[in-house]
């Protein structure tokens, strides 16, 4: 077997811990005699899986019991309409556009009220948080949107907006899990797993019970996307990804044996200094996120050099570094460097990168 070390932002590396386990359940799922794929979503078996995955969820974040946790379908994506449909009571949000995702979220919410652009980033291609202390938020917005961890720029709000009192709502899909949060901060939080935490195809929403209405506000919220029913029905209205939930709770109970949150955030954090550190140092390769921003998730960095950035990704690809093309609107490399990505993984890149500076100097 020969696994690599994949710097993917998504779907992304998992802990291998968890595909093995995986792999031994696969044909018979704990004296069942059949694999988790092929299971009833209303069985016993499948029942313990979801209530022990969300149970850990729970107690991993301390999610308040106010708080409902959903596992739902469609994408981070889907809920860019199922968030303004089932929270613009006033027909108003705000939103805070610090990248391409926040942007697509922002323009989906325009389909159903009024959509302020509270702040943005994008002069500087999103390279920066902009300062969130004192925004002009519309007395009478619903909500306020973030995209916590920007994916494809490398920022992260360090400091979560003052919404004056206004709902926070934030897509964390790709800093779920990644450091202990206050849960009572937000009204929503929200991400698909494929980041930090299982297979594609399992959104997670975190989201306090009074923002659930009886009846979605806008109009002809289709059933599907109406939290209430998924609430009522403990997401188990229609079929569930039954498979990817059951992949994120393992992963929940990795996380739980690596000492929760709090060690995965100093894991994250040593991981990120290390290559931090070098990028800073380093003549060739430069970060492209102001410092006090940089997520530690996600990695950009350049050559300035479009040739020589092709050349690294190319052999670092030899070298067993995979998944190191930065997206294409900012182009150069992007290390992301979730949870599941071992500290030598990091480490060996960054030899990696000082042995291709020697050589292209
Ligand atoms: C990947 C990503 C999305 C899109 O997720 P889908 O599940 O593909 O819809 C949205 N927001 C952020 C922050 C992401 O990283």
């Amino acid at each position: 077997m020969h696994r690599v070390y994949n710097f993917s932002a998504g779907p992304a590396v998992l802990p291998e811990e968890v595909l093995q386990e995986a792999a031994d359940e696969m044909l018979d799922y704990r004296g069942t005699g059949m694999s988790v794929m092929e299971m009833s979503h209303r069985s016993a078996a499948f029942d313990e899986i979801i209530k022990t995955a969300e149970q850990d969820l729970r107690d991993l974040m301390k999610i308040p019991d106010n708080y409902k946790v959903l596992f739902l379908q469609g994408g981070a994506s889907q809920q860019f309409a199922a968030i303004p449909m089932n929270l613009m009571k006033n027909g108003v949000a705000d939103y805070i556009v610090t990248g391409q995702w926040a942007k697509k979220a922002y323009q989906e919410a325009q389909k159903y009220g009024t959509v302020n652009k509270i702040a943005s980033s994008e002069d500087k291609t999103f390279s920066y948080i902009p300062d969130c202390s004192d925004l002009p938020i519309d007395d009478n917005a619903d909500y306020v949107y973030i995209c916590e961890n920007n994916t494809i720029y490398g920022t992260k709000f360090q400091a979560l907006p003052n919404t004056k009192g206004k709902t926070l709502v934030a897509d964390v899909s790709s800093c779920f899990l990644s450091e202990p949060i206050d849960v009572t901060k937000y009204g929503v939080i929200y991400g698909g797993v494929q980041k930090n935490i299982g297979p594609a195809g399992v959104v997670i929403a975190i989201i306090r019970e009074d923002l659930i209405s009886e009846t979605p506000p806008v109009e002809n919220t289709p059933t599907m996307l109406a939290w209430k029913t998924q609430a009522d029905a403990k997401s188990l209205y229609n079929t569930p990804p039954c498979y990817g939930i059951y992949i994120c709770g393992k992963v929940f109970k990795w996380i739980q044996k690596m000492g929760g949150l709090e060690a995965m955030q100093k894991h994250n954090q040593e991981k990120a200094k290390i290559l931090y550190d070098y990028l800073d140092e380093s003549k060739l390769f430069q970060g492209t996120v102001r410092k006090e921003d940089r997520s530690l998730m996600n990695v950009p960095f350049v050559t300035g050099d479009k040739d020589l950035d092709a050349k690294f990704v190319k052999e670092a690809t030899a070298a067993g570094f995979v998944n190191l093309k930065g997206h294409r609107t900012v182009g150069g490399m992007r290390a992301s460097i979730y949870n599941a990505m071992p500290i030598e993984g990091v480490q060996k890149l960054v030899e990696f990168m000082k042995k291709f500076e020697s050589e292209n100097a």
